[in-house]
């Protein structure tokens, strides 16, 4: 018969990482399969990002984290993750989408684009970066119309309306205006979102008080043409002309894979079932890690409080 490996671990982003290393130190046998490159998540953020958490806090397994500056670069922590999981020869195979996943006779049946596993227990560790949440409004589906961001050069010299108000959203639209961009942010609330860093929140606050960025608040883009976008604020409905539309409204779990894998989801935030104490969900063997794990609510989990969840699973799985 086949191999049954103890643990497969599904995504190899941070918290995927710390599962596999406190499955090495149990000695159990397992493997990490990641759709992309390692930490593909962190490598799709913006060329320029800065984490709002410090080094410290992004840790893990135990193994430092030094920056010199105390919140880490996109760079840097790309740098810390694979050399994590390089120096501890982690066995992970990358760019082989898990799409399949059954329980026969007490083991699981994993199916990737690559292959098939067996597996004695699951983790899902999957986070929410790879589905945008939808405008869903005429136009959006234009080529103009962007839901990741890399970098700002791009914009320049362009008439560019940025949708959100969250760290995403305002980091595009300073760097955007800095490097010459027109740009105008649509805010749905009546404010820049108070979660945005605190050391960004002063910037973007002034460039909107003087003028050189244009805020519609308790506003939303209704529709995108190709050189232009129509914005209902509380008074009208305005058009402007537009080159590039950055809709940075969050992004969601792939729930469909959820409801497939047969994990259930409660209430309006879709949250996938998981207890408490043992980040099960209602199959048993089958566990969730990291950001996932708060459904539509992406602003629950983060690195420093789901690392743990590494921990709380492995030493569930040694004692059943
Ligand atoms: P992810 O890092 O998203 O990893 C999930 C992995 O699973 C991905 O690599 C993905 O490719 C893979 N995957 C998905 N589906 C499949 C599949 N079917 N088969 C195989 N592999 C699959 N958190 C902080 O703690 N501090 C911060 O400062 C911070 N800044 C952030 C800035 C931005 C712009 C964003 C978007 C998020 C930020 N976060 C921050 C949250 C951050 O995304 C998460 O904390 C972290 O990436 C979550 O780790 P994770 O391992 O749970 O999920």
């Amino acid at each position: 018969a086949e191999k049954v490996l103890d643990i497969l671990i599904i995504g190899g982003g941070p918290i995927g990482i710390a599962c596999g290393l406190n499955a090495k130190k149990a000695g159990l046998d397992f493997l990490i399969v990641e759709k992309g490159c390692l930490v593909n998540s962190i490598y799709n953020y913006p060329s320029t990002m800065t984490f709002f958490s410090t080094s410290e806090k992004l840790e893990i397994g135990g193994v430092p984290f030094v920056t010199i500056s105390n919140k880490p670069t996109r760079a840097e922590a790309l740098e810390y993750y694979r050399r994590v999981a390089v120096a501890n020869e982690l066995p992970v195979r990358l760019f082989e989408e898990v799409t399949e996943l059954k329980k026969e006779e007490g083991v699981f049946i994993v199916s990737s684009s690559k292959g098939t596993y067996r597996a004695k227990h699951v983790i899902l560790s999957t986070g929410f970066y790879d589905i945008p949440v939808l405008l869903d409004i005429p136009g959006e589906d234009l080529p103009k119309v962007m839901h990741y961001y890399k970098d700002p050069h791009y914009f320049a010299m362009q008439k560019v309306v940025v949708v959100g108000s969250s760290n995403s959203a305002i980091d595009v639209a300073l760097e955007t205006y800095r490097k010459g961009a027109e740009v105008t942010l649509v805010i749905r609330d009546e404010e820049v979102s108070q979660r945005v860093k605190y050391w960004v929140r002063p910037d973007i606050i002034n460039r909107i008080k003087e003028g050189s960025i244009k805020a519609y608040v308790s506003s939303e883009l209704v529709a995108i043409r190709n050189d232009e976008v129509d914005i209902q604020t509380p008074e009208e409905l305005v058009t402007i002309p537009n080159d590039f539309v950055m809709a940075m409204t969050g992004y969601q779990p792939n729930f469909s894979l959820l409801r497939k894998f047969g994990i259930e989801l409660s209430g309006d935030k879709l949250q996938p079932y998981h207890h408490p104490e043992t980040m099960e969900t209602n199959i048993s063997g089958l566990y969730l890690a990291g950001v996932v794990c708060g459904g539509m609510d992406t602003h629950l989990w983060f690195i420093e409080n789901s690392r743990v969840h590494a921990d709380v699973i492995v030493e569930h799985i040694m004692r059943i």
